[in-house]
Parts: C-alpha cells; structure tokens; sequence
C-alpha cells in the first residue's frame, strides 16, 4: 500500500517538475524572440516575472507578460497589485488541486489499509519501534491517520554517544542539546509516550542536569522510560531519582547502570515490563519491584548482583521471565500459571537451584546452567507438558536426555559438550539448530521438520563426524523439497539438489537446511545483506528458479541501484564494486548425482 502511495506522489511530483520546465523553455524562447524583434524592455520584464515564478505559475505569468509588454506600459503599482493578486489566486488553487490529489490518493488507498485501522496504542507502539526518528516522520505520507497518529506520540531519545568525537565525550554540547530540544518541545505536550536517555558516564557534570530530565519527563506522564548510565563501578553508578519508582503512568521502565534508593517506595501500579541491567538488587529491593508492579508482564534482570533466593508467586500477570547471568543468584522458585517464556543463564561458578510449581503453560524455556545434571532436566520438563520451545546452551553436564514431547516445534542444543545420543521422540518439531563437535542425532525423526541449522566446529576424527553428518542429511532426501546452503569462510555454496556434499570445505562449516524455495530467496537476500561473502555458489539445473533470480539481481542491476531511494541504510546491492561469474558443468567429473548439473559462482568485490 505504501510503496503505491509513494509511487503515486512521485509521479505526481515528477508530472509537475516536467511541466514547469517545459514551460520555462517556452519563455527563454519567447524571450529570444522578442530581444530579436527589438524588444528589449518587454525582455527585462519578462525575466523579472519568471523569477517570481513559484510551483508551477509560469503560465499564467506568460498571458500576463505578454499582454503588459505588447502594449509598451511601465509597470505601475495598480498592475503590479493585479498581478500579485493573479499569482496568489493561481497558488492558491494550485494547492488545491495539489491536496485535491493527495485525499484522491488517500481514496484509493485506505481501502486497502489495515494497520491504520488499528488502535492508537498499537500504532504507538509501532512507530516505537523504529530505530531513525526520521522514518518517524515518513509515517505521514502514508494516510491521514497516520498524521494524526505522529502528532500525537512524542518520543525522545538521547544518546551522549552521538557527541562522542576524538576531541573528547562533550558533555557540555550534549546537556545544552537535551536543554534546548527540552525547552522547545516539552511546554506545548500533554504526554511523552517515550523517554530515553544514554550516558557515556555518572559525571557531576551530567547527574544533576539528569535528574530535572527526568522529572521533567515524569512530569509530563511518560509512559516508557529507559535510563542508560556506562558506568561499571558499582559504588559511582547513577542514583535513580525515587519520583521514577512512584510514577504511575509508566508502563514500561528499563534501567542501565543505576543504583536504588534502599528506603524508597516503589508504586508503579501500570507498568507491564520492567528491565533492570547492571546493577545491585538486593532480595529486599526485588521484593519492593514484586510488591510494588503487581500487573508486570515482563520481568529482566541482566546482569544483576546480590539477589540471593528469588521467589516469584504474587503476580498474576507475568508471563516472561529472564534471568541473564545475575551473580549471587541462589535459588530460583516460581508459582505462576501466567508464565509462558523463561530464560535461565548462569557462568560455570556459580551453582543455583531452580524450583517450579504450577507452571503448566510453560511454553519457550531457554537454559544455560553448566550444573544442570541429566535428572535434574529430566525432572525439570516434566513439570512444562506444553513446552514448544527448548534452548540448551552450554549445559555441559548433561550427558544422556531425554525429550518425549508431541508439542514441542523448536530445538535448539548449543555447544553443550558431553552430550552422547539423545533419545528425542518430537513428532512436531518443525525447526531444529545444532552447534557442537559432532553430530549426536543422527537417529531423530525429521519428517515434520522446516528448517534446520548445522554449526560443526570439527577438531579431530573429521571423517568420522562426515560419516554421522551425511547419515543425518540423507533423511531430509525422502521428505521433500530441500536445498542446503553450506558457508566457511566467507564462501558460500547452495546446493538445490539434496545434498552430496564430498568433504567439509574446512574444520568449520554452518549448514543450512531450508524447505520452501521462497523463503531461499528471502534466506540468500539476508545472507547477503548480513556477511557479504566473498564468493557465493549455486550448484543447481541450468533452469533453476534460483539461478534466474540471482542472474538478475546481482547480474543485470543496475549501476545506481533505485530500490532504496527513501532509506537511510542501502541494501547489499548498493555496496557491490564489482562481481564476477564462472560457470562449470560438473556432470563428468562428479559423476551420475550430479549429471546436468552447473556450478554457478559470483566472485564479490566489495566496497
Ligand atoms: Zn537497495
């Protein structure tokens, strides 16, 4: 819908631009002729005219010229008024015409427009969620609504990183910046529905400025605040003002690098989500945050130190829980039917129990704890029947599992070492990820299987993991369409025939196994875009549909490419310097399998 608009308004523009060329051409002309026929005053005149021309007027100007100079009068005021009057008439309908055209668009497009029936909240919350200030703006062209929706969501965002050059951090230049966007814009606003602000330090110099930042913007009924101090000292991190924690307009408060006030009152009765990173909280203060949220969603702590036991069974809403390597972490005990998501981090040292009752709707559980031993994981999922999403990572103790589970669709086994064969029994799993030495499920049913990702990282016995490799690769043969994309070392090989790979190209390789030919498309144009490889290679029929599509995007582009005119970051495309492409018919050398098939390879040279 929005490429249409925008497509039409340019068409619209360019339409303009053209006319109002042709028809300066038009006057140069006349101009020439009239100087030839000895006109040189009626020349003057008209060229004084034409620099009035404002959008498009020139016409109009032209009857008026060549009217005023034919009768050789000096242009007195009484004429000049009529002209002046002439050519705001005409702007004025002009403009007419122009917001004529704009709501006719509008017509035609809102039809189709779904996201601007949305509610305002939602369409707040989408506009949150662009990363440039700029594609803030670019909303309006998209519908009336869309205007009305930007008017009314006021989002600051300061980052004292923007003002960080060689000369120095310039503090100064950053608090005068805050200051005047502050003053200016603050006054004429009934609420902030963002607030965020960056720190490259607790400074003297900037703590005091913050502090009346950030009562101005809870004065103002900010809805989410983000506090974001780099400060890794614990003793000089940034004191948060205590008017924050009784704020009962916020819905959503991250903090980063802040110390608490171990007497203040915490009420924040609205807010859903509550991010604390990098900071001491201490089981009283944790207890404070539990009482005081009551209708929290989603609770991370990242980072946090001197916690000890953590129990959680008072509220009511919560449904994502992350714990992200928090020190001094001793036991974890939940009670919450609400819970759906949970992430559980720990480093080697430290030890912690976990405990859960009641959390039957468990449904994504991501675990990194070195200490989690086989019964322990074993009781663990017994307690989540409804578990879709399983991530261990890093779970070294773990040595022979268990999964028997007809909802789960996500697997994902992390570098977790002495892992020997698992008995997993999945009959819904739909996407599956591996990283490690070698392959242990080379046994799992993968008949419901979409997607999967290999990441060995070989040291010894390679011919043995190659052996356990193709055993594996060979199962998605009898279960449709896939392709394989194979990448080390910044090449990258996509094989559209199920895969016969010979030898590991290196010690490291990632594969990829993808079913739907669309979404290849989709995964190529990422991988593009994320790791610019140095050469990329098809092996494929000479007619394959991938073939085509990359022949034409890399191939025949053009030199300026135009598909990112209105954004800010270009695609992959506008960062080629030069590409080069070799054929090989591989049929003879690599016998039957791979009879009619080509090798296609792009040899990138990037900007
Ligand atoms: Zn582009």
């Amino acid at each position: 819908m929005f490429s249409k608009t925008k497509r039409l308004m340019n068409d619209n523009r360019s339409k303009r631009k053209r006319s109002v060329k042709k028809l300066l051409m038009i006057n140069r002309k006349k101009l020439k002729a009239e100087r030839a026929a000895g006109l040189g005053s009626s020349g003057e005149c008209s060229r004084e005219l034409v620099k009035q021309n404002v959008d498009g007027v020139v016409r109009d100007c032209q009857t008026l010229i060549s009217g005023s100079c034919k009768k050789r009068v000096s242009v007195n005021r009484k004429s000049k008024r009529k002209i002046s009057s002439v050519l705001r008439k005409t702007i004025r309908s002009r403009k007419k015409r122009k917001m004529e055209k704009i709501d006719k668009i509008e017509e035609i497009v809102e039809p189709m427009d779904r996201i601007s029936e949305l509610p305002e909240p939602i369409l707040h919350h989408i506009l949150s969620l662009l990363r440039c200030p700029k594609d803030v703006t670019r909303t309006t062209v998209w519908s009336k609504k869309w205007r009305s929706t930007w008017a009314s969501f006021f989002s600051f965002d300061f980052d004292q990183k923007k003002f960080k050059t060689s000369g120095g951090k310039h503090p100064d230049k950053f608090i005068t910046f805050v200051e005047n966007s502050l003053a200016t814009k603050l006054e004429a606003m009934h609420s902030i529905q963002k607030f965020k602000i960056l720190l490259l330090k607790a400074s003297i110099k900037l703590i005091h400025p913050m502090k009346d930042w950030i009562n101005a913007a809870i004065n103002k009924n900010v809805k989410e605040l983000e506090v974001h101090v780099e400060e890794n000292s614990l003793k000089r991190q940034y004191l948060l003002p205590n008017i924050v924690l009784t704020s009962t307009n916020l819905t959503s408060l991250r903090l980063y690098g802040c110390r608490f006030d171990n007497n203040a009152t915490i009420n924040l009765c609205n807010l859903k989500e509550l991010s604390i990173k990098n900071a001491y909280v201490n089981g009283d203060l944790i207890n404070n945050f539990i009482q005081g949220c009551p209708l929290v969603e989603d609770l991370r702590l990242i980072h946090c130190k001197g916690i000890g036991p953590l129990h959680i069974s008072s509220l009511h809403k919560l449904h994502t829980i992350q714990l992200h390597e928090c020190h001094g972490l001793k036991s974890i005990n939940i009670e919450l039917t609400s819970l759906v998501s949970f992430m559980y981090w720990m480093k080697d040292q430290w030890i912690c129990g976990l405990n859960f009752v009641g959390c039957e709707n468990l449904k994504a559980l991501s675990i990194k704890d070195p200490h989690l031993a086989d019964e322990m994981f074993q009781d663990l999922i017994m307690k989540f029947p409804n578990l879709e999403k399983l991530v261990l990572r890093e779970c070294n103790s773990l040595e022979q599992i268990m999964i028997l589970s007809k909802t789960l669709r996500e697997l994902s086994v992390i570098r977790c070492k002495d892992l020997k064969v698992p008995l997993i029994d999945a009959p819904n799993l739909s996407a599956f990820e591996f990283s490690g030495e070698r392959m242990p499920f080379s046994h799992m049913n993968v008949s419901a299987l979409n997607e999967a990702k290999l990441h060995l990282k070989t040291k010894k016995n390679r011919i043995e993991v190659f052996r356990e490799l193709k055993h594996f690769l060979q199962k998605f043969e009898k279960n449709g369409d896939w392709k394989l994309i194979a990448s080390s070392n910044k090449n990258i090989t996509i094989h559209e025939e199920l895969p016969k790979i010979r030898h590991l190209s290196s010690n490291e390789i990632k594969l990829e196994l993808i079913k739907s030919p669309t979404k290849l498309k989709d995964f190529v144009d990422n991988l593009l875009r994320m790791s610019r490889p140095n050469t990329l290679s098809l092996v494929s029929s000479s007619c394959s549909e991938l073939l085509k599509f990359l022949n034409e995007k890399i191939m025949s582009r053009e030199k300026y490419p135009k598909c990112c005119t209105y954004y800010l970051k270009k695609c992959w495309l506008h960062y080629i310097k030069d590409v080069s492409m070799v054929v090989l018919f591989e049929g003879a050398e690599l016998g039957d399998a791979y009879h009619n098939l080509q090798q296609t390879t792009f040899n990138f040279n990037w900007q």
